[in-house]
């Protein structure tokens, strides 16, 4: 049996990195999911027949329980709202490995009641004590930070960045006896209330560390907490010694570092600037006159629509609003039409366009956009010059020049697409409000920016209609 296991864990985590591998092209990311889900199945069910589990009913419990609040949540959350789901999603799997980890111990300590400590030690050696400590301050650290970033996504707490005098000093002094109860707690495994004085100490860390950290830097903190969950199932895993969970954990934590990477790349901002700045405050950034701000030019759907009939290159920039308004299928009805009439018809996704890696690619996978108009940032900014017309859709940070000019700005340093080269530029959001990061867009007031303001859904629908009246 155990050689049965052994192999069944290994095929699952075959199964997860080349699942993980697939993930990392729209083309071939369902796939990547599926394989992923049945490498989950297979070390599920294998898990399962463990001899040494006496009594089921526990389990299916847990698994009625758990599998109906999933199926639940995944029905009901909208798109947009996926990045608060992934953060309780960490945050479960943080607190689960520490329970783990906890349930070992104290069955453990049960048996060892009353024992010398030279029996604790040979129960606990150093690997197991140090991982356990390790998978219970991270876990729990995880649990509680992660509940903060759901509380912040969802505006059940204001976005602005927490501060206090010494914070950093304080979350240092926290993990340092922390870390020193637990150095205790490894030569003498007897002292349950150092475990017990970890986990609060985690929690309080895990609080402390993330109000610091604006709304607008959530989903970065949410990838590393991502990560923080991985590293933290690893640990349990080798307090368990089970190969699945290290494997499976140390695959979650090494993937989400490296998302966590490519999203600072993305704004240009270092991890340390993310998580230490306190950057993001709520309210623009009012550098914009009032009389600039008198330079707004309106277009209705019906001019709008004469403008793109006559372009002959546009390139469509997908923000966050069109996640918000769902208008991706019309979108791809109004792009059709234009490639049908011989125009050049291109997406240009900038990588944290929308409120999660990849959210642009999803959103527009769903309404078929071939994968072979979506263009990445790179590869399309220096075309931006030379096209006609660029119609954005619901974007907003993610193309402002403030990023490029203006050094006082919070974006400043972040790579944006480079709207404001092409020859018009057309975009369709419902004011002039500001976008996730709270700056004020100057290429709204520019003279070759024609404004359609409207829902994304009903503005793209009236163009349709007028273009076909064309
Ligand atoms: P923004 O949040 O900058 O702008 C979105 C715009 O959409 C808003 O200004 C809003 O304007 C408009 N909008 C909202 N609802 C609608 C609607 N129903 N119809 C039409 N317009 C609508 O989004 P971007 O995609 O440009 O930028 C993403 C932001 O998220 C960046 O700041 C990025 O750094 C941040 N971020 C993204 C990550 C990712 O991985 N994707 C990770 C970390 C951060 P109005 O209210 O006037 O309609």
């Amino acid at each position: 049996m155990e050689t049965i296991t052994s192999l069944a864990y290994l095929l699952a985590a075959v199964l997860f990195i080349f699942g993980l591998k697939r993930l990392s092209s729209p083309k071939t990311a369902r796939q990547g999911n599926l394989l992923a889900m049945t490498g989950m199945l297979i070390a599920i069910v294998v898990t399962l027949l463990d001899q040494s589990i006496l009594d089921f009913t526990y389990i299916i419990i847990g698994l009625v329980i758990g599998g109906a609040i999933g199926l639940i949540a995944a029905r009901m959350v909208e798109m947009t709202q996926m990045p608060q789901m992934v953060a309780l999603f960490n945050g479960f799997g943080g607190v689960a490995s520490a329970l783990v980890a906890f349930s070992e111990y104290s069955a453990k300590s049960t048996m060892a009641l009353g024992q010398e400590n030279v029996i604790w030690l040979e129960l606990f050696p150093a690997n197991v004590s140090v991982t356990l400590v390790l998978s219970l301050l991270i876990g729990t650290v995880t649990f509680t930070g992660s509940l903060i970033a759901f509380a912040k996504l969802q505006g059940i707490m204001r976005g602005a960045p927490v501060t206090f005098p010494g914070q950093q000093w304080v979350n240092a002094l926290i993990l340092i006896v922390a870390l020193g109860l637990g150095g205790f707690f490894v030569f003498d495994p007897t002292l349950m209330n150092f475990l017990m004085a970890i986990i609060v100490l985690a929690a309080i860390l895990g609080v402390f560390s993330v109000i610091p950290i604006g709304g607008a830097d959530m989903p970065v903190v949410i990838s590393l907490l991502n990560s923080y969950s991985g590293l933290a199932a690893a640990a349990t895993g080798f307090v368990l010694s089970n190969n699945m969970l290290i494997i499976a954990g140390a695959l979650v934590g090494a993937s989400g570092l490296i998302l966590t990477n490519i999203m600072c790349k993305a704004m240009n901002r270092s991890l340390t600037n993310v998580l230490f700045a306190a950057v993001g405050t709520e309210g623009g950034s009012g550098t914009i006159s009032a009389e600039e701000r008198k330079n707004v030019t309106e277009y209705s759907a019906e001019d709008a629509a004469m403008v793109l009939d006559s372009a002959q290159s546009i390139i469509i920039v997908p923000g966050y609003g069109l996640a918000v308004a769902q208008a991706q299928h019309v979108l791809q009805e109004l792009a059709e039409m234009f490639i049908d009439s011989g125009k050049s018809v291109r997406y240009a996704i900038h990588p944290v366009a929308g409120r999660m890696p990849g959210h642009m690619n999803v959103l527009l996978a769903e309404a078929n956009v071939p994968y072979d108009i979506l263009v990445e940032m790179d590869a399309i900014n220096d075309d931006f010059q030379n096209t006609d017309v660029v119609l954005v859709i619901g974007a907003n940070d993610v193309i402002n020049p403030a990023a490029r000019t203006d050094k006082d700005s919070p974006l400043y340093g972040m790579p944006i697409l480079n709207v404001d080269k092409a020859r018009s530029v057309m975009i369709i959001k419902r004011s002039l409000s500001p976008g996730f990061a709270g700056v004020d867009n100057r290429l709204f007031y520019d003279s070759k920016t024609m404004m359609l303001f409207g829902d994304a859904k009903k503005m793209v629908t009236e163009l349709v209609r007028e273009a076909k009246e064309l």
